[in-house]
């Protein structure tokens, strides 16, 4: 699967494929490259597992389809990956757990990493992050630290992270195991149990759904917070990298539209209704005001963490992101024995632009040199702005012939695009394949070095770092 993928990338060229950074933009214009095809085509249907009854999150409804915000975040990621997937139906998670491990199915949809799972699974970025709280009763004191609570009982759904967790970090609680989320919460509104630890958007749902008014949110553990992530067997780095591209496009505005799809956490006002729709008011409200601080919080920090990656003016990735990237890339290269190369290229005579026709020009210039590198790399390239007008593109299984040719591809396209300045523009670029013993410095540095060699010899060119000429 591996030679096959590899071959496959080596043939699609530079231009058929796209980087992360560009994929969002591209997969709403409903742009499908043809190196998308080629390798959903290659890989066939994807099957993939799911935990059948886990709403909001995800279930299986009576007609066999996977529903909830995992299913359509997956979903998302599938089309925007350029994959092809389909349910492979279990009874619950369990089976589904099992069936991952014998290969039934190659892709698990929608679970938290665990020091138990990464043992037999490799994991994406996070799809979705959404806090845990403890609930118990309404006449439950608040709850600072599960550490006090000292032979209460806490019922949870067998087999799930939480439960992996608790053992270890709160040997003092005692567990109840049961069948299904629904009923976690069912034994602690029926006093057979104290108190469950939920995810904030479950607990919503679930509360709303069954009408348990009696339970409230009596606490949050600050570092229980579910980063849900789709998994895939170990050894399936490729089929991990390219669900990866397609959660790099997940916007928060995706995220939140597809939540709404199934939860809407309503603040209530508790007038005239009752004791009864009182307590639901309050706890609906508690559940509201709780939902929209860490809502809230967490697209700020989304938002942030978004930021420090990205350059505001090209949209691509900045040099801190393509320096971790790199090392990250030059680990797996010389860990895998695979190849590895850099383009580094930098605009000819851009200070005259920016003389010639002002600031705001050249920027426009960068901006839209920006998007034709993005466009013109592969899926698993990633392109990024190092600074000024200098741009990188770090090429992972190509090696210095590919990575030359990559290069000259973009050479060209700019010298033949139109930058509307009524004159071409025109880069140099250099290009270093990985050598044993490289840190990521090592390669940035000999394609700087190849680089300005291109410059000295008249700029318009490329150059490779084995100085010879090409
Ligand atoms: P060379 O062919 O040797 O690379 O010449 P050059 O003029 O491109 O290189 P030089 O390093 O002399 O000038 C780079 C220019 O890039 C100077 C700087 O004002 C401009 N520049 C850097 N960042 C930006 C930016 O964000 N926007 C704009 N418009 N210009 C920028
Ligand atoms: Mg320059
Ligand atoms: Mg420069």
């Amino acid at each position: 699967m591996w030679a096959a993928a590899s071959s496959m990338l080596r043939s699609c060229g530079l231009t058929l494929c796209l980087v992360a950074a560009s994929l969002a933009a591209r997969a709403e214009q409903g742009g499908v490259t043809a190196f998308e095809r080629a390798h959903a085509e290659h890989l066939g249907i994807i099957r993939f597992c799911v935990d059948p009854d886990w709403s909001p999150f995800e279930w299986v409804d009576g007609e066999g389809r996977h529903r909830g915000i995992g299913a359509d975040l997956l979903g998302l990621v599938a089309r925007r990956a350029g994959l092809a997937i389909e349910l492979q139906r279990t009874k619950d998670w369990d089976e589904s757990l099992d069936a991952a491990a014998r290969g039934r199915c190659s892709l698990l949809s929608f679970l938290n990493r665990t020091p138990a799972r990464e043992k037999w699974l490799l994991f994406t970025e996070p799809v979705f992050s959404d806090p845990n709280v403890i609930i118990t009763r309404e006449e439950h004191p608040a709850v600072a630290n599960l550490h006090d609570l000292s032979g209460q009982v806490m019922a949870l759904p067998r087999g799930t992270s939480i439960e992996e967790r608790v053992r270890k970090d709160y040997p003092n609680i005692s567990i109840i195991l049961t069948a299904t989320e629904d009923e976690a919460m069912q034994m602690v509104s029926d006093r057979r149990a104290d108190l469950t630890l939920r995810s904030l958007i479950v607990a919503a749902y679930t509360i709303k759904k069954q009408g348990l008014f009696n339970l409230k949110i009596a606490g949050r553990l600050s570092d229980y917070t579910n980063h849900l992530r789709i998994a895939v067997s170990s050894g399936d780095d490729v089929l991990r990298d390219i669900l990866d591209r397609g959660v790099a496009t997940l916007t928060e505005e995706d995220r939140d539209e597809i939540v709404n799809r199934y939860v809407s956490i309503t603040i209530e006002e508790p007038f005239d209704l009752g004791l009864l729709a009182r307590i639901a008011g309050a706890v609906v409200v508690a559940l509201g005001v709780a939902g929209a601080v860490i809502w809230r919080m967490s697209r700020v920090n989304r938002e942030l963490r978004l930021q420090s990656r990205m350059d505001a003016l090209t949209g691509l990735v900045n040099r801190k992101a393509i320096e971790a990237r790199l090392d990250a890339e030059v680990a797996r290269a010389l860990r895998h024995q695979r190849d590895l190369c850099v383009i580094m290229m930098d605009i000819d005579h851009f200070k005259a632009v920016n003389d010639d026709f002002g600031h705001p020009a050249g920027d426009r210039v960068l901006a839209s040199f920006g998007r034709l590198i993005a466009s013109g790399v592969r899926r698993l390239d990633l392109a990024g702005r190092l600074g000024g007008e200098e741009f990188v593109v770090l090429c992972p299984e190509a090696g210095l012939v590919e990575g030359f040719g990559a290069a000259e591809r973009i050479r060209r396209a700019v010298e033949d695009a139109d930058f509307g300045l009524g004159r071409p523009v025109t880069i140099s670029a250099g290009v270093a394949a990985l050598r044993r013993g490289d840190r990521g410095q090592d390669l940035l540095a000999r394609a700087d070095t190849a680089l300005y060699a291109a410059k000295r010899s008249g700029r318009n060119r490329t150059m490779d770092d084995t100085g010879a000429p090409n």
